[in-house]
């Protein structure tokens, strides 16, 4: 996530399309206030289109209307900051870690399947 890779192919989202495939709604808790913060990384346009096809647990989502599929333009990684003694709890040595990964999403453009089926479209990345 902090380092911009794709959830499906790992390979770098930069100057690719991204998508987001998420059901996260605005929350009070960012790190100013509310936003939209999700577990899951982002994804190369043919990627997210690719896993839309073989995911159950998306397609069920895109059926009951809880899948937001999004052209992410803007974005940020965001970590909790976790205490020695919270680290200590999960696994051995007490030492502050980084962890809790979540993208935060500043700017976007709601799509929907009809967009992510569109074909011909340069992939840099996936090339
Ligand atoms: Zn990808």
């Amino acid at each position: 996530m902090a380092r911009g890779l794709c959830d499906l192919c790992g390979r770098p989202l930069k100057l690719s399309t991204k998508v987001s495939l998420s059901h996260a709604r605005p929350m009070p808790h960012g790190a100013e206030g509310w936003a939209i913060l999700q577990v899951e990384p982002l994804l190369h346009r043919a990627c997210a289109l690719e896993s839309m096809r073989f995911c159950p647990s998306l397609k069920r989502q895109i059926l009951e209307g809880d899948l937001r599929i999004r052209q992410v333009t803007r974005w940020r990684a965001q970590c909790a900051v976790m205490t020695a003694e919270y680290v200590q709890t999960v696994c051995s040595g007490a030492r502050k870690a980084l962890g809790h990964g979540k993208v935060e999403l500043l700017q976007w453009i709601d799509r929907d399947m009809e967009w992510l089926k569109k074909g011909n479209y340069i992939d840099d990345s996936r090339n």
